[in-house]
């Protein structure tokens, strides 16, 4: 069984070849977690099973690959070397995924006294992970990581825009997944599409911007973002749907000739609860 595969639709995309070690997400394979900082909503959209990940075979050796990583950790480490370095000798220059589908911090484990990326110094390495705290402890220079961001409200207790805006700070992509169409920005950062490659260590502080996909397109947990252009516009459309109705209300009143303070301040009043309901209505369905 190899660990690595070059047969990812997305890293396909890559310009550098690209090796990417798939093992089976989160608690799947039965034996721990893998995915420390996984969601709710990220392990119900989780890519493991879009593409390749749809066949049975597929789904035994992530599961087999997971129990190696827990059961040998030696012969794991070893084998991947031994696929590194003989990609290296075919294709020269090359990259590396080491979590396609899971979120380890590969940067503590050792082979004979050295990790990974003082194996091969001349190989590039690169991952996505939502464990905040790895971009704030020493991070190999030819290992390129990108904080993935949830807007779910449990995850980091509500506060993933403000990490997510440190990691942007500290000069690293942050991923997002909308829900339709990219936005232009997003925390105040310019938007790069994702989709179009996987080489993620070309980016530095911006978001980088994937189209829900697969089961994400029906998720409602706050992992995929709603486009912010829709939001506007259902706020526009409800401020404008209030404006009139304040400029109309208190028309109609004072074009009556009959109408007393209390009426005109009465209908005043409505127009004004009526904007504040919408605004409210606007900020809740925009989130
Ligand atoms: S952390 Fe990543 S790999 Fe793990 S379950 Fe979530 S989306 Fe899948």
């Amino acid at each position: 069984m190899r660990l690595f595969t070059t047969a990812n639709t997305k890293t396909s995309k890559n310009e550098i070849h690209t090796l990417v070690l798939h093992l089976a997400p989160h608690k799947l394979a039965g034996i721990g977690n893998i995915c420390p900082a996984a969601t709710r909503g990220c392990i119900a959209s989780c890519l493991n099973t879009a593409g390749r990940g749809k066949f049975e075979g597929v789904q035994t050796a992530r599961i087999k690959r997971t129990l190696l990583y827990y059961q040998n950790r030696t012969i794991f480490l070893a084998q991947l070397a031994a696929e590194i370095h003989e990609a290296r000798e075919k294709n020269g220059r090359i990259a590396v995924r080491l979590n396609g589908t899971s979120d380890i911090d590969y940067t503590g484990l050792k082979l004979n006294g050295q990790s990974l990326f003082e194996m091969f110094e001349d190989v590039t390495f690169y991952d996505y992970t939502k464990v905040y705290k790895r971009f704030l402890q020493p991070i190999p220079k030819n290992y390129h990581l990108t904080f993935s961001y949830s807007g779910e409200t449990d995850y980091y207790k509500g506060k993933a825009g403000e990490i997510a805006k440190n990691v942007l700070s500290l000069g690293y992509p942050v991923a997002v997944v909308f829900r339709n169409q990219l936005p232009e920005t997003f925390l105040g950062y310019p938007v790069v599409n994702g989709d179009e490659t996987d080489e993620r260590f070309l980016n530095g502080s911006v978001i980088v911007g994937l189209t829900a996909k697969g089961k994400a397109k029906h998720d409602t947990s706050g992992f995929v973002i709603e486009e912010p252009r829709e939001t506007y516009e259902r706020a526009a459309a409800g401020i404008a749907g209030a404006v009139v109705l304040i400029a109309f209300v208190p028309y109609v009143v004072l074009c009556h000739e009959d109408a007393t303070d209390t009426q005109i301040l009465g209908s005043i009043a409505t127009a004004v609860t009526t904007l504040a309901a919408v605004l409210v209505v606007d900020t809740i369905t925009g989130k």
